[in-house]
């Protein structure tokens, strides 16, 4: 790889002080070896590392930034929220207007409760469901990943599927015996035990897999029949695919949703919310307990008002017509360039590229040839172990364009990702793919 010092210095002052050097696992590239590039500052789809680096930036903080990076409203709003105060633990106008805002883009989501990441967005959800249903079993689906809370810490995605942990040593077999993991796009049985099911409606933790038709609905009715509640954790898609996310894109209403990452415009911000009468089971109204020191944040409502203001409907049509026709170039280049070289996974069948697009979102797998789209877990793994995303990460990356490091994420471009740069991309993967299989 490159040189990088600048790097590779603060890499090794992070590691005598930051477990792994880093602040969140799946930032340590273990899964794609190597050491990770420092960031130094961004702008728009780009990011520049600590050696003066340039690079089309596909990871834009997984997700948490669509208007690409240091967009000049955000910028504004946040600084000018500043120079007001930046905590105050008394009820600011800041977060009545983001539920607002969230309240009347997605329909059904009558009241959202503020919190400072997707985690405990999930992890209040749940808990909400339980307190409401007064019962105590959830279910969750392998490869979807719902934050680091011990109860959802099982047959998880992204930086859990990476390291290739079936779940984490110190959560107690306990915080997860009421945790049943179905497989993805399987409608699963439920008994009236169950308090709550939650999906991620479009999976973007295990490359990107979309629902099969039918499973979103499948479960919106297994969930009445069993009287569970069914709760989209949107965290990924919301304000994402669109201004009313994936309950909006697929017609299927949750009563719940876990919504982050967007929202928070690059600040610390997660919400969860839905119909009214069941948040009015959340303190001080009813009997579950949920708070935070630093929750609806002022400097988090100003950045994540400013980002929801630049999002109009035509912003995301247009990105995503941009990224569809990207996936489908992309796609076709790289099957080629695999079937001129032949090149066979384990099981000794060829392999050819996927690029599955959902809105502005796309993945990149890879399968034999012929095969179904990937539609779960143990599809997104037989990808995974090709390791041709690793190869295709590093070269890539000498190239000036970053993918996620990890062969479970996804690409996130953002608002600031105009043609040039989904062609520049196209062309940089072709030649890294060729490199790869010379
Ligand atoms: C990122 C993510 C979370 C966790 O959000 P954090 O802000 O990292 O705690 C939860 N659910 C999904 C679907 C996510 O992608």
């Amino acid at each position: 790889m490159a040189e990088r010092p600048a790097s590779e210095a603060l890499f090794a002052r992070a590691t005598r002080v930051i477990p792994g050097g880093v602040s969140s696992p799946v930032r340590s590239f273990r899964s794609v070896g190597g050491q990770p590039y420092f960031v130094s500052r961004g702008e728009g789809a780009y990011v520049w590392d600590a050696d003066g680096n340039r690079l089309l930036d596909y990871v834009q903080s997984y997700g948490a930034s669509i208007l690409g990076h240091t967009h000049p409203s955000v910028v504004r709003a946040v600084a000018d929220a500043a120079t007001r105060g930046t905590t105050f633990g008394a009820p600011t106008e800041g977060e009545v207007m983001l539920a607002e805002a969230i309240c009347s883009r997605v329909a059904g989501c009558d009241q959202v409760r503020m919190v400072s990441s997707g985690t405990e967005a999930a992890m209040s959800a749940v808990r909400l469901a339980r307190g409401h249903t007064g019962r105590s079993r959830i279910v969750k689906f392998a490869g979807c990943y719902h934050g680091h809370s011990d109860g959802l810490l099982a047959g998880g995605g992204s930086g859990v599927a990476t390291l290739g942990l079936p779940d984490s040593a110190g959560v107690p077999a306990a915080a997860v015996s009421e945790t049943v993991v179905a497989p993805y796009n399987l409608v699963p049985d439920l008994d009236e035990q169950v308090a709550c099911v939650i999906v991620e409606p479009v999976a973007a933790n295990m490359g990107l897999v979309p629902p099969v038709d039918g499973f979103l609905a499948g479960l919106r009715r297994a969930c009445d029949d069993a009287g569970a509640l069914l709760i989209f954790d949107e965290v990924i898609t919301g304000f994402r695919l669109g201004p009313g996310g994936a309950s909006d894109l697929f017609g299927v209403r949750p009563d719940l949703w876990c919504f982050g990452k967007v929202i928070g415009g690059g600040l610390p911000v997660g919400a969860f919310g839905g119909r009214a009468d069941i948040l009015e089971s959340l303190a001080p109204t009813g009997p579950v307990y949920q708070a935070g020191t630093l929750s609806g944040n002022p400097l988090a409502t100003a950045a994540g008002l400013a980002v929801l203001d630049e999002l109009s409907p035509d912003a995301y049509s247009d990105l995503a017509a941009r990224v569809s026709d990207f996936g489908k170039t992309l796609s076709e280049r790289m099957t080629d360039a695999l079937s001129g070289a032949q090149v066979t996974g384990s099981d000794g069948r060829h392999l050819e590229a996927r690029v599955p697009v959902v809105g502005p979102l796309f993945g990149l797998c890879f399968v034999p040839v012929g095969s179904g789209p990937v539609r779960d877990y143990g599809g997104a793994g037989a990808s995974a172990a090709t390791g041709l995303y690793t190869r295709l990460f590093w070269s890539m990356l000498e190239r000036g364009v970053a993918l996620a490091p990890g062969p479970y994420e996804v690409a996130f471009p953002s608002m600031a990702h105009d043609s040039a740069e989904l062609e520049l991309t196209v062309e940089v993967a072709t030649s890294a793919m060729g490199e790869i299989l010379a």
